[in-house]
């Protein structure tokens, strides 16, 4: 099989290249565009070869030449629904969008994977039309213990085509394997199925038993409890390995990084299995030698 030459746009730490290992694919080149300096460093801790190329704003495209796929989840906190405050595809966060379809258009690269959040139908649009293509939508508690619920931009795989002709990505839904919170939990018990979606401030460490309490009961917070018959006292948030275990990276991949700055990388990161469930049709058509056709 070919080797790739992957371009990977808020790269984070990198959990694209993970999946690529995972599902098989050799790489000849990653080239990554990543601001954040501890992700940096996790990535560059596993794979020493990434080409590290910064900020993807005002960056020259046509320098790279050639490109066989092209990966990344932009910022989405303009985007998500879960914003009250969001701004939409202008918000500038969001507008990184826009330095992705730049990218595509200019590299031309055979595969592409987008990964972005629930979002307005408006915006939902907007991408789908940019990119050619409507997502696949999947839930990461199908491989994992916890809920993300997460949209696939790719022309990897199956399509399915509307009336007016319009793709839809049809990748398969990975199979259910029903990991439960309390599998993955490293001591102590949990008292809900599957984690809420991991959020960032999650690592900050000077919530209070109370505040935490609340959220939890209120069901926005995942916490685990370390006595059932002293909830209060014995609470407590992730530690690393569960957040690891939580978007199926190996144990230990962030051990670079302290608990708290781990967290904030891990709460953006990808869910490695579910990237790997992607690309295993990548490989498939890698190795039959010759793209779908769209
Ligand atoms: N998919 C990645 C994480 C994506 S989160 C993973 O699996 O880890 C979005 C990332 O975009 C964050 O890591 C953030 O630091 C990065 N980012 C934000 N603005 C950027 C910019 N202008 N150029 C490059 N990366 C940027």
């Amino acid at each position: 099989m070919q080797a790739l030459t992957v371009v990977s746009l808020f790269d984070g730490i990198s959990v694209g290249q993970l999946a690529l290992h995972m599902a098989g694919i050799p790489i000849d080149k990653y080239i990554a565009f990543e601001i954040n300096k501890d992700s940096i460093k996790v990535t560059q801790y596993h794979y020493p070869a990434t080409i590290q190329c910064g900020d993807v704003r005002n960056f020259y495209w046509e320098s790279i030449g050639h490109c066989d796929l092209l990966i990344g989840g932009s910022p989405c906190q303009d985007l998500s629904s879960a914003n009250r405050n969001r701004c939409g595809l202008e918000g500038s966060k969001s507008s990184l969008f826009w330095e992705y379809v730049k990218a595509k258009n200019v590299l031309k690269p055979k595969y592409f994977l987008l990964e972005n959040v629930q979002m307005p139908a408006r915006d939902f649009e907007i991408i789908s039309q940019a990119l050619g293509i409507y997502p696949v939508n999947i839930n990461s508690s199908l491989v994992s213990a916890q809920l993300r619920n997460r949209f696939y931009w790719t022309n990897i795989g199956y399509k399915n085509y509307n009336i007016f002709g319009f793709p839809t990505c049809a990748i398969p839904q990975p199979n259910d394997k029903k990991i439960f919170l309390q599998d993955i939990l490293t001591s102590g018990f949990a008292d809900r199925q599957k984690s809420n979606c991991l959020l960032r401030n999650l690592s900050r460490p000077s919530y209070k038993k109370d505040y935490m309490m609340r959220r939890h009961q209120k069901s926005f917070h995942t916490i685990v409890f370390e006595d059932l018959k002293d909830k209060y006292n014995s609470s407590r948030y992730f530690n690393q390995t569960e957040l690891e275990r939580l978007q199926t990276l190996p144990d230990g991949y962030t051990k670079v990084l302290s608990r708290n700055k781990a967290a904030a990388c891990i709460a953006d990161s990808w869910t490695a299995e579910v990237i790997a469930h992607i690309f295993k049709f990548l490989k498939q058509e890698l190795e039959k030698g010759e793209k779908n056709e769209w």
